[in-house]
Order: C-alpha cells, then sequence, then structure tokens
C-alpha cells in the first residue's frame, strides 16, 4: 500500500504536532538510514553500511554514455557501444551504478514519494555532471506519458530536474519535451533494439518551445539510464527542433555486472 505522506520531515511534523522539536520526533520517530533502514541520528542522514552499499562513478567512463571503465584507456575513449550506435545525446552522466541500494532510492521516490530524497539526490547527480553542466544550459526532464503522470501524481525526473536547476542556478524548462505516445515501461523490454523501437518517435517538442530550444545546450535529467533509447529518443526530439547540443544527467545508470538487472 502507498505511505500516505509526501514529505518525510513534514509528516513527521503533521503527525506529532508543529510544535516538538526535531530532537522529541527524533526519539519518537527515529530516523532510519533510506539504503538500510538503520537507525541513524537525523533524517537523511545514511549509516555507514547504506553510504558502503552506494557505487558512485567515478573516471574512468566512455566519453560519450559515462559507462565505467575497469581500466584507463586514455581521454576521449568511446565504448564499442557507442562506435557502433551512437546515441543522440552527446554525453551522458551518472551519479550512481545501478544496484540494489540505488533502486531503493529511484523505487523510494517514484511509489514511494519520498520526496525528502530529493535535494540529497540531485546534489549527487551536479557533483557527477560537472563536465557537461556548462554555463548557459537549460535543464529539461525526461517526461511522463501524461496517464501515467496522472497515476503516479508527479514525475519524478521533474523533480530532481527542478532541484538541479534550483540548486545550481540554471535555467529550467519543465515541458521542453513532451511525450505524446504512451509506452511500455522499458523494464518490461529486454533487447536494446526493442527498447529503441519502443520510443523511436514517443517524444517531441511542442512548437511554443522550439524559440527556447533552438541554438541551445540541452541537459536532460532521468532517474536511470539502462540502455539510453529513452534518453537518446528525448534528445533526438530536441535535436530536431534545434539543440545545438544535449546531454543527459541521471542519477543512476545500470552496468554491466553492477548488479543492476531493472
Ligand atoms: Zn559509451
Amino acid at each position: 500500500m502507498k505511505p500516505q505522506f509526501i514529505d518525510h520531515a513534514a509528516y513527521r511534523q503533521r503527525q506529532i504536532g508543529g510544535g516538538l522539536s526535531e530532537k522529541i520526533l527524533n526519539l519518537l520517530m527515529p530516523p532510519q538510514c533510506p539504503v538500510t533502514g538503520e537507525a541513524v541520528i537525523a533524517p537523511g542522514v545514511l549509516s555507514p553500511k547504506g553510504w558502503a552499499a552506494l557505487h558512485f562513478i567515478e573516471a574512468p567512463f566512455c566519453d560519450h554514455c559515462g559507462v565505467p571503465y575497469s581500466t584507463d584507456y586514455g581521454e576521449g575513449v568511446l565504448c564499442p557501444s557507442c562506435i557502433a550506435d551512437p546515441p543522440s545525446f552527446i554525453a551522458a552522466r551518472a551519479a550512481l551504478s545501478y544496484n540494489n541500494a540505488a533502486g531503493k532510492f529511484v523505487s523510494d521516490l517514484k511509489f514511494n514519494d519520498r520526496l525528502d530524497q530529493v535535494a540529497m539526490l540531485a546534489r549527487w547527480m551536479i557533483r557527477a555532471g560537472g563536465d557537461v553542466l556548462k554555463p548557459g544550459a537549460i535543464i529539461a526532464p525526461v517526461p511522463l506519458h501524461w496517464r501515467r503522470l496522472a497515476a503516479r501524481r508527479f514525475n519524478q525526473s521533474g523533480l530532481l530536474a527542478a532541484e538541479i536547476a534550483k540548486q545550481s542556478g540554471f535555467a529550467l524548462l519543465q515541458r521542453a519535451v513532451h511525450r505524446h505516445r504512451a509506452t511500455p515501461p522499458q523494464r518490461e523490454i529486454l533487447s536494446v533494439s526493442a527498447r529503441r523501437r519502443n520510443v523511436m518517435g514517443a517524444f517531441q517538442v511542442k512548437q511554443k518551445f522550439v524559440p527556447y530550444v533552438r541554438g541551445a545546450h540541452v541537459i536532460l535529467i532521468d532517474d536511470v539510464l539502462t540502455t539510453g533509447a529513452t534518453i537518446s529518443a528525448a534528445a533526438g526530439a530536441l535535436r530536431r527542433a534545434g539543440a545545438d547540443r544535449v546531454d543527459a544527467l541521471v542519477l543512476a545508470r545500470v552496468v554491466k555486472g553492477g548488479g543492476g538487472a531493472i
């Protein structure tokens, strides 16, 4: 069953009474590590085990798609899949390698309304996106189809995009990319080519946003990158609308052997 709260801190205040101090709230409802569920000293704090379970992506990685390399091949070396089939974005960066711990943040955000974690996740993404967050860039989320948006009530990528824009001072175009065709969730499709076909033509830039996009450097924000097919399709729509450059910044990306099948 869906938890009945939107904001963890606000929920704690509402349920127990707005006048109580954080110390008393912590005694009555001990804060938990969002990864392991262990007791921690304050809301939003990760336990040592929680930190250890997260795999932050560091260089070396493919310049194009950001997949981490176990060996440093030198600057500008692309991975085989980017050479064989270049995506429509120039560079994708991810804060985390997708595993159970990263997946918990994603599902807590998408399905459990854990909006209290957005600020921390956005900080991690800004750190990971240091080489694509260039002055003048525009932040834009990968959109949900309106039917899925109505069912979920918010777009998790939109929340991350808004927080990244707020923290970093970049312009935000929340509705620049429009998903005009509903598609089955990518996690239900296994092959790379079928995932690509699934989202082909699913995105467009509405005419009224074209002047903002034309000639711009747009950074697409999403929660998870698996094969890159969805972000590449959204990037293709921006390029067709005249965007000069499109990059991607995600919370977590699937890495082969990273324990992250979704
Ligand atoms: Zn690559």
